[in-house]
C-alpha cells in the first residue's frame, strides 16, 4: 500500500476517481467539489463507504461530458474526503483535502464509476539552499505583488504563503491559489522535481503580473484621460442639472443669448466681436457662482454698451448755428466769430482734424456755454469732464483688467455715458492736469486730443481700440501759461477775457435774471431786479471778471421772493439799488478808490489771476538797517527777483531820485503784498513794487486814482506783460481813472471794450521816470522840486 510521506497516510492502491473540469487538486490544499454527473456521484458514494480516500484526475479538455480514461490526465491527487453533503436533486457537494501526487498506472473499470490502480509520487523535499530559499521569497514578494495589483487573494492567505517552508509545496499553494488555467495548474502538479516546480510556478506568476500591470496601465489612462476631458465636463453637466432643479438654468441660458443677442447688435469692429464672443465662452463656461463671473460681465456689459457705431446726425448750417451762440449768449463777438470760422473749416472738411479748440479764461465768463451752444448748433450732445487734479494716467485710460474693481478711464466712462460716439467733449481745467509717479496723463491725453491716433484710442481695461476720431473736443483753461507745452502746442487758443460792466448788465437782464426766474418757478410779474441793483450787485457783491457770483446772486434773490410767495404773498417783488442789501446782506466789497487817499509808500497795481484780472495795493516801508531787504505776502520766485530789481534799479538811480548815495547801508526796506493768504506771482508787479519803494524813500504820496502794471529792468524800462484786457477790466471795476501800461503793449488795447476805453486814460510808459512822474504826486518826481530825505 503506497503511503504518502508526509502525511504518513496510507493510500489503498486501487483508488475511485473523480474526473475534474477546470480543476486541479494540490497536495495539503483543500478544494471544495461540486459532484454532479452520475459517475462521479457513485465514485464518492464508494470512497465514503471507505477510509474516504479518492483520486482526483483532470479533464484533459473540460467540455468532455463523460470523460473515460483516454480524456483524462494520468498524473493527479489523491485526497481525503472531509465532508460530504447530499443535496435534493441527487448532486452532492464535497470538501476534498489533497494527500499526494498520484501517478495511474492502470484503469481497473469504467463502470459503475472509474476505478484506476495507482502508485504514489515520491515528493520527498529536501531543505532548501540559500538559492532556494532566495527563490521562494521572491516567488512570496511576486504573490504579494499580485494581490497589490488587484489579485483577489486573501490577506490570511498571503500570509500562510510566507509561512509555507518547503519550495515544492509552496508552488502548489501559490498556483493552487493563483487561478491558474487548469492546463497551467497540471503542469504544475505534474512537475515532480521541487525547483522544477517552482519555477514553473514564478513564471506563471510573472505572466499573470504583467497582465496585471498591463491592466492597471491601461486603466490610469483611461482615467487621466476621463479627468482631463470628461471630468469637467460631467461636472457641468450635473451643474446644469442642479441649476436646473433649482429652476435657474433656464435664466441663465436665457441670459447668455441675451448677452450673443446684444453683441451682435453692438456693432463692434470684428476684433472686439471676437474678443467678446470669447469672454462669453468663458462665462458660460464657468460655475455661475465663481467670483469671476462678475468681472466678465462687468466687461462684457461695458463693450455692449459702448457706442461703436452709433453717432447723432449732424447738421451744419452757419446761418443757424451763428443764431443759436447770439441767442444764447451777449457779446462775446470774437468769440462767436473764431468758434464760427473753425465750424466752418469743420463743414468744408468734412473732419474733425485741424487744431483742438481751447476756451482760456476766468471762471464764468461763458466757456462751458459757448461749448453746449456749439454741440446744439451741430445737433451733437455735450458732455463734459474735469482734468483738474487728474495725476493718475489710468484715470485717462483706465485700469487693466487684472485689478480688483478696474474700469474703463473717464474717456471711455463719459463716451459711453454720451450714447454717441460723435458728441462734444468738453476738457475742463487742461491746466490744472498733474504729472506724479504714477504717470503722466499728458501723454495720454495727447493721444485722445491727436486726430492722427485717435481713431483708435486704446483704453487699458477695454483691452480693444475705440474711434474717438468722431468726437468734438474742446478743452477750457483759466490760465494759458500753465498748460503743457505738448498739449497747447495742439490747440487753436480763444480768450475769454470777462466782462465790462455794462456788459454784465446785459447778460444779467437779458439772460441770467430770466434763466433764474424760471429755475425759481416765478415770473417776470412776480419779481422785478431793477437795473441798478444789478450794477449794485456787480460793484458791491461780487468782485469777478465772470458772472457766476452775479448768478448766484441773483439766485439768492429769487428764493428769498420765491418763499415769500410761497408764504402767501401777493404781487410783486420789486428789487432796487437800494433794497438789495436786505436780501443780500450788507455789500462785501468798496467800490472805487474814492475813500482812499494819496499815500506815502503805497502804490496800485494791477495782476492777473485765475479769477481774472485784480487789483492790489503794494505797500513799502524802510526802518533802521542794513540794507536788507525783507519781502511778505506769499510772493512767488519772480516776483521776488522783480522786488530784487527793483531796489537794484532804486540804488542805481539813487542820486537822480534825490537820494543819498549810501543810504542803503543805514536802511532796511520792507515790501509787502496785503492779502497775504493769498498766493501771488509773475514779474508784471515790478514797476509798482519800485514805485512804492520809491515813495517810501522819497517820502511821497502815491496818486491814488493811478494804477499800473509792468516788469522793470535794472536800467529802469518797463517790459509788456500778459494779460492787459483783464487787467484794465479790473481797473475800470475798481474805479480807477489812470493806467499806466508798457508802451509795447498798446497793441492788445485793440480788444479792448469801447467804454472802457473812454472812461480811463491810459498811459503808455516805457522807463521808470516816466511811471514815477505820472504816479507820484505834484512835484515829487525826479527832477521837480527837490530831493526829500529818506
Ligand atoms: P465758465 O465755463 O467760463 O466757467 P459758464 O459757461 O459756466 O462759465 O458761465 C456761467 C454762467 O454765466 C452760465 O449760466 C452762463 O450761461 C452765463 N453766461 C456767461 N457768459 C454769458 C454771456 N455772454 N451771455 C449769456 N450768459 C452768459
Amino acid at each position: 500500500m503506497p503511503v504518502s510521506d508526509d502525511e504518513k497516510v496510507t493510500i489503498p492502491e486501487v483508488l475511485p476517481i473523480i474526473p475534474m473540469r477546470d480543476l486541479v487538486l494540490f497536495p495539503n490544499l483543500v478544494l471544495p467539489l461540486f459532484v454532479g454527473r452520475e459517475r462521479s456521484i457513485l465514485a464518492l458514494e464508494e470512497a465514503m463507504r471507505g477510509d474516504h480516500h479518492v483520486g482526483l484526475l483532470a479533464q484533459r479538455v473540460s467540455d468532455t461530458q463523460d470523460p473515460g480514461p483516454d480524456d483524462l490526465f494520468t498524473i493527479g491527487c489523491a485526497g481525503t474526503v472531509l465532508q460530504e453533503l447530499k443535496l435534493p436533486d441527487a448532486t452532492a457537494r464535497a470538501l476534498v483535502e489533497g494527500i499526494a501526487r498520484f501517478r495511474v498506472v492502470e484503469f481497473i473499470s469504467t463502470e459503475p464509476f472509474l476505478q484506476a490502480r495507482i502508485e504514489m509520487i515520491d515528493e520527498s523535499e529536501v531543505t532548501p539552499g540559500m538559492e532556494t530559499e532566495a527563490a521562494m521569497r521572491a516567488l512570496v514578494a511576486d504573490f504579494e505583488k499580485a494581490a497589490e495589483l488587484g489579485k483577489p487573494i486573501p490577506q490570511e492567505v498571503l500570509m500562510a504563503a510566507g509561512a509555507v517552508e518547503q519550495p515544492g509545496r509552496l508552488a502548489d499553494f501559490v498556483a493552487f491559489h493563483l487561478n491558474l488555467k487548469s492546463e497551467e495548474k497540471q503542469t504544475i502538479l505534474e512537475a515532480i522535481d521541487p525547483s522544477e516546480r517552482m519555477e514553473r510556478t514564478s513564471t506563471f506568476l510573472h505572466k499573470e503580473l504583467e497582465i496585471l500591470e498591463l491592466g492597471s496601465k491601461i486603466q490610469s489612462r483611461v482615467q487621466e484621460s476621463m479627468t482631463k476631458s470628461q471630468r469637467e465636463y460631467f461636472l457641468h453637466e450635473q451643474l446644469k442639472a442642479i441649476q436646473q432643479e433649482l429652476g435657474q438654468y433656464d435664466e441663465i441660458q436665457a441670459e447668455m443669448d441675451d448677452y450673443r443677442e446684444k453683441i451682435a447688435a453692438a456693432g463692434m469692429p470684428e476684433e472686439v466681436s471676437e474678443k467678446a464672443e470669447k469672454e462669453l465662452g468663458r462665462l458660460e463656461k464657468m460655475p455661475q457662482a465663481a467670483p469671476e463671473t462678475a468681472v466678465i460681465r462687468t466687461y462684457l456689459d461695458w463693450l455692449i454698451g459702448l457706442p461703436w457705431q452709433k453717432e447723432d446726425e449732424e447738421k451744419l448750417d452757419l446761418i443757424e448755428a451763428k443764431k443759436i451762440l447770439d441767442e444764447d449768449h451777449y457779446g462775446l463777438e470774437d468769440v462767436k466769430k473764431r468758434v464760427l470760422e473753425y465750424l466752418a473749416v469743420h463743414k468744408l472738411t468734412n473732419r474733425m482734424r485741424g487744431p483742438i479748440l481751447c476756451f482760456v479764461g476766468p471762471p464764468g465768463t461763458g466757456k462751458t456755454s459757448i461749448g453746449r451752444s456749439i454741440a446744439r448748433s451741430l445737433g451733437r450732445k455735450f458732455i463734459r469732464m474735469s482734468l483738474g487734479g487728474v495725476h493718475d494716467e489710468a484715470e485717462i485710460r483706465g485700469h487693466r483688467r487684472t485689478y480688483v474693481g478696474a474700469l474703463p478711464g473717464r474717456i471711455i466712462q463719459s463716451i459711453s455715458q454720451a450714447g454717441t460716439r460723435n458728441p462734444v467733449f468738453m476738457m475742463d481745467e487742461v491746466d490744472k492736469i498733474g504729472a506724479d509717479f504714477r504717470g503722466d496723463p499728458t501723454s495720454a491725453l495727447l493721444e485722445v486730443l491727436d486726430p492722427e491716433q485717435n481713431n483708435s484710442f486704446q483704453d487699458h481695461y477695454l483691452e480693444a481700440p475705440f474711434d474717438l476720431s468722431r468726437v468734438m473736443f474742446i478743452t477750457t483753461a483759466n490760465l494759458l501759461d500753465t498748460i503743457p507745452p505738448p498739449l497747447r502746442d495742439r490747440m487753436e487758443v480763444i480768450h475769454f477775457p470777462g466782462y465790462t460792466e455794462d456788459e454784465k448788465l446785459h447778460i444779467a437782464l437779458q439772460y441770467l435774471v430770466p434763466k433764474q426766474l424760471t429755475e425759481h418757478g416765478l415770473t417776470a410779474a412776480r419779481l422785478e431786479i431793477c437795473d441798478d441793483a444789478i450794477h449794485s450787485i456787480v460793484r458791491r457783491y461780487t468782485r469777478e471778471a465772470g458772472v457766476r457770483g452775479l448768478e448766484r446772486q441773483i439766485a439768492m434773490i429769487c428764493r428769498q421772493v420765491a418763499r415769500r410767495v410761497v408764504e402767501g404773498h401777493r404781487g410783486k417783488t420789486k428789487v432796487t439799488g437800494r433794497s438789495v442789501s436786505r436780501y443780500l446782506g450788507p455789500p462785501k466789497f468798496n467800490f472805487g478808490m474814492a475813500e482812499k487817499r494819496n499815500e506815502v509808500g503805497t502804490a496800485t497795481g494791477l495782476v492777473w489771476t485765475e479769477a481774472g484780472g485784480d487789483v492790489i495795493f503794494v505797500e513799502a516801508t524802510t526802518m533802521p538797517g542794513r540794507g536788507k531787504l525783507i519781502l511778505t505776502g506769499q510772493l512767488g520766485d519772480v516776483m521776488r527777483e522783480s522786488a530784487q530789481a527793483a531796489v537794484s534799479y532804486i540804488r542805481a538811480h539813487a542820486g537822480q531820485l534825490g537820494l543819498e548815495p549810501d543810504f542803503a547801508d543805514k536802511l532796511d526796506m520792507h515790501i509787502h503784498v496785503p492779502e497775504a493768504a493769498i498766493p501771488k506771482d509773475g514779474p508784471s508787479a515790478g514797476i509798482t513794487m519800485a514805485t512804492a519803494l520809491a515813495s517810501a524813500l522819497m517820502s511821497c504820496a502815491v496818486r491814488r486814482e493811478v494804477a499800473m502794471t509792468g516788469e522793470i529792468t535794472l536800467r529802469g524800462h518797463v517790459l509788456p506783460i500778459g494779460g492787459l484786457k483783464e487787467k484794465l477790466l479790473a481797473a475800470h471795476r475798481a474805479g480807477i481813472k489812470t493806467v499806466l501800461v508798457p508802451k509795447e503793449n498798446l497793441r492788445d488795447l485793440v480788444l479792448l471794450p469801447e467804454r472802457v476805453r473812454s472812461e480811463m486814460e491810459i498811459v503808455p510808459v516805457s522807463t521808470m521816470d516816466q511811471v514815477l512822474e505820472r504816479a507820484l504826486v505834484d512835484g515829487c518826481a525826479p527832477g521837480g522840486k527837490g530831493p526829500r530825505r529818506a
